[in-house]
């Protein structure tokens, strides 16, 4: 079989396979097609590529000529057209972008789409929404530390005492436990919240305080995710968070419900309270945002507060990111490419079952097919 990467449109940054991933897809017997300057915003370079085994070519070629497409973002409508590849793999969060897994089941394309991988312990290695989650938790602490203007630690010098930041997280799950880590390293002191009591004593183990809103909707039966929860549990814990918000000098929000929008956790009201030059990293803002005053992609200052809305950050560290990206694909893509280096679809597999949003000129995820009607 034949892989072919494409290259992402600004602003991504990252590349969905780096040349070191190349080298394991040809040892594995597959011909891998490039499409030119792929890597050139991650640091790596056509000839990186090519010393890898690959060939590097134009879009076309790569749409035209794999069997397996390999992209982070979805391709664009023009590039599906002229399209033959059997499979389409990437990020493409189905669940929000419901009707065009359907356009492209429609046209037949078998369509993998990561961020759908059960969170299962066989699929910790193949977990993008981890390996990117973790950089989104790292970069949104060293960006608040760089806007805001003061100090993250506590100094006690001959020319006075300085107090530490005080960090406020909401949602701990992968991004906001290493946001917790990483602010707990700068010398912050931090609370968090989340709904998931499972996650009180992760929290705890980093060094931070964990606020308890007593009765959440039991996420038991959502594969440790996070569920909606009731109007009235929301009006208690907006309560609590804003007693929380206006002692905080930098809040880092995270929480999301995989498929919904994010839940707002932080009214206009509570950031009218909070000091002037605090700063707010929303990193759910691609999904709606957990403030009310959170534009995606946009820096909002209000009342001397700055509003980040930057659900992007891993594409601020494209090497890393791809790295991880790319390993994450690699220990998928053993799933579904047997020892002569064919294709393999096993829908017997759990994972790739999971995975695979649309086969067969159809949806075959549930969840998706209900968005679609
Ligand atoms: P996510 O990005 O979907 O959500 C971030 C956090 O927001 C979650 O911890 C969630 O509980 C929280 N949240 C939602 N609503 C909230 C509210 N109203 N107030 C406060 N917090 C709220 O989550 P994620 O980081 O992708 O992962 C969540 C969990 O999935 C992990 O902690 C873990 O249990 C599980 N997981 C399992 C595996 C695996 O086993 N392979 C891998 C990764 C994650």
């Amino acid at each position: 079989m034949t892989i072919g990467l494409l290259k992402e449109t600004s602003p991504e940054t990252r590349v969905s396979l780096l040349p070191e991933h190349i080298t394991q897809l040809k040892k594995w017997n597959v011909e891998v097609l490039v499409e030119r300057s792929a890597g050139e915003s991650a640091f790596a370079s056509d000839e990186a590529y090519q010393a890898a085994g690959a060939q590097v070519v134009s879009r076309e070629d790569v749409l035209q000529r794999s069997t397996l497409v390999s992209c982070i973002h979805a391709p664009i409508d023009s590039d599906m057209l002229i399209c033959k590849a059997q499979v389409v793999f990437g990020l493409f969060q189905p669940l929000y972008f419901a009707s065009r897994i359907k356009q492209w089941a429609e046209k037949g394309f078998t369509v993998f789409s990561i961020d759908m991988l059960p969170r299962t312990t066989r699929a910790q290695s193949m977990d993008v929404l981890s390996s990117q989650g973790n950089i989104t938790g790292y970069k949104a602490v060293l960006l608040a530390a760089n806007l805001y203007p003061k100090y993250f630690p506590m100094f006690m010098t001959a020319a006075g005492t300085v107090a530490p930041a005080k960090l406020l997280i909401l949602g701990a799950g992968v991004a906001g436990l290493q946001a917790i880590a990483t602010a707990k390293r700068l010398g912050a002191v931090v609370e968090v919240f989340d709904t998931r009591p499972a996650v009180k004593e992760e929290v705890m183990s980093l060094g931070a305080k964990f606020v308890e809103v007593e009765g959440a909707a039991d996420a038991a039966n959502a594969g440790g995710y996070a569920v909606e929860q009731s109007e009235e549990f929301m009006q208690r814990q907006k309560a609590k968070i804003a007693e929380s918000v206006v002692k905080a000098d930098v809040v880092i929000t995270t929480a999301q419900i995989p498929g919904k929008k994010a839940p707002v956790l932080i009214t206009e009201e509570m950031i009218g309270g909070m000091k002037s030059g605090s700063v707010i990293i929303d990193v759910a803002a691609a999904t709606g945002g957990n403030t009310s005053l959170t534009v995606n992609n946009e820096t909002v200052v209000y009342n001397g507060v700055s509003i980040v809305g930057n659900s992007a950050l891993p594409a601020a560290m494209p090497s890393d990111a791809s790295k991880l990206f790319g390993k994450n694909i690699i220990n998928f893509l053993q799933l579904i490419i047997d020892k002569e280096g064919n294709l393999n679809l096993n829908f017997e597999d759990d994972l790739v079952k999971g995975t695979c949003v649309a086969n067969a000129g159809a949806v075959t995820n549930e969840r998706i097919k209900a968005l679609i009607g």
